[in-house]
């Protein structure tokens, strides 16, 4: 028998299984916090890199059986030879399982790609993830999308976790979780994050043994984030105690409601004086 994954209780899993396992934590996340109504427009969020084709991939399974329909976003940073690969798998995806695909770009919107925008001292992913939630949520809100579905794994929720603890942002970590986004601005799509409970190597053999992408190749810009050190320090971790990245997420899980309570008046979501979007 061929096993494709071994889980942290040591258990040993085939291609089928692993699929079972991996598409039902996604129902059980999309489930237990509430990410899907019936009738729900999802915007996916698919910059055809391998959790957001698995994202793609796995909402459209689910959405066979439920009420919900999806549509597709794909945001053009501009960065040389990085987007060239990903945005033709993002295509090909949407074409195999017939979801309408828009791709909007930096340079339409706003006039330069990323790789123009950025200057000496700067640090690209602050000022690409400004623009790239800017430019997500306003094409969304405009395709008349209820909600935004985003990539996001149970990794880069345990390394947000940490780079806000390890900046004093805690305030920040009150607006994370498996749906984020205010109910009470019109201009403001909800953004759910239905792989929420998988690991980014779950995510990788899922892409990979279901043929959506063998190519893993990363944003050249990743190497110069705050990110990228609280990733390798957090895989380290992981590698000498097993399961430390699930613990994390699982505590914050509960701390959340409580941050949510002390930050709820000190985050009011206004419009942009300059441009009208909710910020
Ligand atoms: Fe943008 Fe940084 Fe992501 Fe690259 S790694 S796409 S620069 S946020």
């Amino acid at each position: 028998m061929e096993y494709v994954y071994q889980d942290l209780s040591g258990r040993k899993l085939t291609k089928s299984d692993f699929t079972k396992y991996v598409e039902k934590k996604i129902a059980k996340t999309i489930s237990e916090f509430k990410l899907i109504q019936d009738s729900d427009v999802i915007g996916v969020a698919l910059s055809g890199g391998k959790d957001s084709l698995v994202l793609l991939y796995a909402l459209a399974k689910h959405a066979k059986t439920h009420h919900f329909t999806l549509k597709a976003v794909a945001v053009d940073e501009g960065i040389k030879g990085y987007r060239e690969k990903t945005l033709p798998k993002a295509k090909e995806l949407c074409e195999k399982l017939g979801v309408e695909l828009s791709i909007v770009s930096y340079k339409e919107t706003f006039g330069k790609p990323l790789d123009d925008m950025i200057h000496k001292g700067m640090y690209p992913c602050s000022v690409c993830g400004s623009f790239r939630r800017k430019l997500l949520n306003k094409t969304a809100r405009e395709l008349s999308c209820s909600k935004l579905a985003l990539g996001h794994n149970l990794d880069d929720e345990a390394q947000a976790i940490l780079m806000n603890n390890y900046k004093h942002n805690i305030h920040l970590s009150a607006r994370m979780g498996p749906i984020t986004g205010s109910k009470e601005h019109d201009g403001f799509v909800r953004r759910i994050k239905p792989l929420y409970l998988l690991t980014e190597k779950e995510i990788m053999t899922y892409a990979f043994i279901h043929g959506l992408t063998d190519d893993f190749t990363e944003c050249p810009y990743v190497d110069k984030s705050f990110r990228r050190d609280v990733q390798e320090q957090l895989n380290q971790l992981e590698e000498k105690h097993p399961g430390s990245k699930q613990g994390i997420v699982q505590s914050f899980l509960q701390v959340i409601p409580l941050l949510q309570k002390q930050f709820a008046s000190t985050m009011p979501v206004v419009a942009c004086e300059k441009c009208g979007e909710p910020c």
